[in-house]
């Protein structure tokens, strides 16, 4: 049995990016059930970092991510991002939410603009103006188009690189407690280490169940994407993120001819292998009829992934109080990409026992945000 000072369940982007700044310090073994990193959540996600989402917290580690995450690759990878503006649209009932959302993006220093129903539609052609759809806007022009595999693939590298060493196709069924060790069980191999990280994501309290750890209450919620072709003949590459400010839908394009688009569906899951729903595909086809004048004639593709909640909706990065080297890193929602360079960060200092740094703190940032023990009550 091959021992290692760390062990990471979960080859998304959370266990990946966490494990790839633990291996230039120690030992890491990442296990994955899958056969390939991001098979579940990180695998179907849009990866598009802007502020339209979360709560201050969210937001926080969104804006202190943003600069690690448009840094030029040092070697020859994939560019992982590029800059891609977003519009948050709102209908005239909506403005004091948008007016809210302008806020949020000047105390972040973002570079962006608000602007009318007309405006908005010279950027985004296909939006229907008016007091019933998008009546004002605000433009980012700081959003990130993440590229998902290669941030995943990134990190593997890394992982390697420093000698961490990833198994997949390795579910791990049985978890023990030896002397100081976690012994680790997968179908045909055994490893152990005095930590071990649960990046399971909607499987979190599932593992924690593996070793008698209090869940936590992880809820996994669906989320559906499809892909159509934008109107015959036209480069929509160029277009902007268009996400509706409250309910409704966001869609953005995939290439020259093709654009994405999601309800913002929340219905809660088990964990599961997930598998759009037709009422979800049937949804967000009405709504984007509804809201431009694009016709959703052929649906070339569509997929659902569970996004993963504490109930509080923040990030849970810390040791269980009830169980010794055992590192929760779970629940980062709708953001885990444009938030894993800080939480990534966040999860190295409190596994390695780091003083608290400075910049998180001068952010309001403190341990006790994500620590699990806030959920126990
Ligand atoms: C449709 C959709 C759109 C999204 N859009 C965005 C976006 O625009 N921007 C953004 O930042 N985020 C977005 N997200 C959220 C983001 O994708 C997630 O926050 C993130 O992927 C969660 O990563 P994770 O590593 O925690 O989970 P996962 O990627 O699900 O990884 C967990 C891994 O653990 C493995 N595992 C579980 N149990 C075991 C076990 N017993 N043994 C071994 N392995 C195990 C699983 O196989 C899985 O691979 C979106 C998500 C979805 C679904």
């Amino acid at each position: 049995m091959t021992r290692y000072d760390i062990c990471v369940i979960g080859a998304g982007i959370a266990g990946l990016s966490l494990a790839a700044r633990l291996a230039e310090h120690a030992s890491v073994l990442v296990v994955e059930a899958e056969s390939a990193p991001g098979y579940h959540a990180s695998g179907r996600s849009v990866a598009f970092a802007h502020f339209g989402l979360g709560e201050r917290v969210v937001r926080t580690l969104t804006a202190l991510s943003l600069e690690e995450l448009a840094a030029d690759p040092s070697d020859d990878r994939a560019r992982p991002a590029e800059v891609h503006s977003a519009l948050h649209i709102a209908s005239r009932a909506e403005l004091s939410a948008l007016d809210a959302l302008e806020k949020v993006h000047r105390d972040f220093g973002c570079d962006f603009e608000r602007l009318s129903g007309e405006e908005a539609a010279e950027i985004a052609p296909a939006l229907k103006i008016g007091p019933e759809h998008c009546h004002s806007a605000i433009l980012d022009h700081g959003s990130l188009k993440l590229d998902a595999d290669a941030m995943l693939q990134g990190h593997v590298r890394d992982i390697r690189a420093h000698g961490g060493r990833l198994e997949f196709s390795s579910a791990v069924r049985k978890i023990a407690r030896a002397g100081e060790d976690w012994v680790i069980d997968t179908e045909s191999d055994s490893f152990s280490a005095p930590i071990l990280i649960n990046a399971a994501g909607a499987w979190a309290d599932a593992v924690a169940g593996m070793i008698g750890a209090r869940p936590i209450g992880i809820e996994p919620r669906r989320r559906t994407v499809i892909s159509f072709s934008g109107p015959e003949g036209s480069n929509v590459s160029h277009w902007p993120f268009v996400k509706t400010v409250g309910a409704g839908f966001y869609m953005l394009p995939e290439g020259a001819g093709q654009l994405l688009a999601s309800p913002m569906d929340e219905g809660a899951s088990e964990p599961c292998d997930a598998a759009p729903e037709e009422f979800d595909i049937a949804t967000i086809a009405h709504r984007i009829e509804e809201a431009t004048r694009l016709k959703v004639a052929r649906i070339t593709h569509s997929w659902a992934g569970l996004r993963s909640f504490a109930r509080d909706e923040l990030p849970v990065v810390g040791f269980a109080k009830d169980a010794p080297g055992f590192f929760w890193c779970a629940g980062q929602g709708g953001a885990g990409f444009q938030t894993s360079p800080a939480l990534s960060r966040i999860g190295e200092v409190l596994v390695r026992g780091e003083e608290w740094p400075g910049e998180l703190a001068a952010q309001g940032l403190t341990p006790a945000l994500f620590s699990p023990a806030r959920l126990s009550a």
